[in-house]
């Protein structure tokens, strides 16, 4: 008898122009129910590991974007219990290949490449929704080479939490352990190699990242 062995992958969801003025500052207009994309696993860089940019994609900006982990299974969920879902709140840059992606746009393709590439999806540390008071509003900032680049909190946000956790479970089954990228605030620009990425949530740090 065969013993197969079952490999289970999270995902990554994340929601794009979730704050107005972001949206803005890329010309895009203000969305009327949320932008979805996906990045696949091996998108992830965890352990204060550093991302190395990629030489073939032109312009890479960062994203730091508060991010969700999922703790139990759910599909359809009503955004009353969408709360309960979430385990775990850090924060995470959505790195973009801004050059890539503007074209890919252009064109009306599909954004994955510009999105997904290895390394594109940077985790700092978790906390429980209790430790950082959510709800409650929820401020983010990234500093880059100690200067203050993004700032902003979830009382911006175009769609909360809990909307968007009941209109991806619309399309996609929540699974223990899948990501949500929230969205980022306005500030984004381009890393360059050496570059000191830190991002604070609620003034406390909790992500850390070097470009090589
Ligand atoms: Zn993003």
């Amino acid at each position: 008898m065969r013993i197969g062995v079952i490999f289970t992958a999270v995902k990554i969801i994340c929601i794009g122009r979730n704050y107005a003025e972001h949206a803005r500052e890329l010309n895009n207009d203000v969305p009327g129910e949320p932008v979805v994309f996906m990045k696949p696993e091996s998108a992830l860089i965890r352990d204060g590991k550093p991302f190395f940019l990629p030489d073939h994609l032109g312009d890479v900006h960062h994203e730091l974007e508060i991010v969700l982990r999922i703790g139990r299974n759910g599909k359809h969920i009503a955004e009353r219990f969408a709360a309960t879902y979430i385990d775990r709140i850090g924060l995470g840059i959505d790195f973009t290949a801004r050059t890539l992606q503007s074209d890919l746009k252009g064109r009306g393709l599909p954004w994955e490449l510009a999105k997904g590439f290895d390394g594109s999806a940077i985790l700092g540390d978790w906390q429980s929704p209790e430790a950082v008071q959510w709800p409650g509003i929820l401020s983010l900032r990234l500093e880059v080479n100690g200067e203050t680049r993004q700032e902003g909190d979830t009382g911006q946000l175009l769609f909360s939490f809990e909307q968007i956790i009941s209109f991806v479970s619309r399309y996609f089954t929540l699974k223990m352990g899948d990501l949500i990228f929230t969205g980022t605030p306005a500030g984004v620009g381009p890393v360059h190699r050496g570059d000191r990425l830190q991002g604070f949530l609620n003034d406390r740090p909790m992500l850390q990242c070097k470009v090589c």
